[in-house]
């Protein structure tokens, strides 16, 4: 749920916001203040998986966004990025597990930019049912890695999940090698 450049251009605005919204932690905690859940004494960082926006990390990073996604995942993304890299396509990624905190604070985002949790959780889910959380999912950073995923993911396992989140993978191909029919968006399933 982080690519700003193709959010942009699909007018996809809820994840810019709640993304745009972690900046300022960074840079003086301003945001904090309004975000129950996360004090100015305990700002998102890189031990809630929070990668800064505009930021990408590669999968061979040492930073808890990468090292502690599910195995399973990480290994299929390390078999598909060497397949991809033949074709000269590169796998960096925007968002990979995420801290119960983290989630929360972007569904909080969500839920104060556009009035109610369900339409919220189109975009963003609560911290009890992401993937995210769980280490398994990733938003891959690069159009090309999501094309190339899109088309040729399924032999490692990868899907797309949701029709409204064409960076969002998660390893739910079947044994033959079949992914399960994309979803609306979030509050589908
Ligand atoms: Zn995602």
């Amino acid at each position: 749920m982080r690519l700003r450049t193709i959010l942009a251009s699909l007018a996809a605005g809820i994840l810019i916001t709640a993304l745009a919204g972690c900046t300022p932690l960074d840079a003086q905690g301003s945001a904090a203040a309004s975000v129950p859940h996360v004090s100015d004494a305990g700002r998102l960082g890189p031990q809630d998986g929070y990668i800064p926006t505009g930021g990408s990390v590669a999968l061979t990073d040492d930073v808890p966004a990468v090292t502690r996604l599910d195995g399973r995942l990480r290994d299929a993304l390390g078999r598909a990025a060497a397949a991809a890299a033949e074709r000269h396509v590169a796998f960096t990624i925007a968002d990979g597990w995420r801290s119960t905190r983290y989630q929360q604070y972007l569904f909080d985002q969500a839920v104060a930019q556009y009035g109610s949790a369900q339409e919220a959780s189109r975009w963003v889910k609560p911290a009890d049912q992401s993937k995210h959380v769980h280490g398994a999912a990733v938003d891959i950073a690069t159009a090309d890695a999501m094309d190339w995923l899109v088309r040729f993911g399924a032999e490692y396992g990868l899907c797309q999940i949701y029709a409204n989140e064409s960076w969002h993978f998660e390893l739910a191909a079947d044994a033959s090698g079949t992914c399960p029919a994309l979803l609306t968006d979030g509050s589908a399933g």
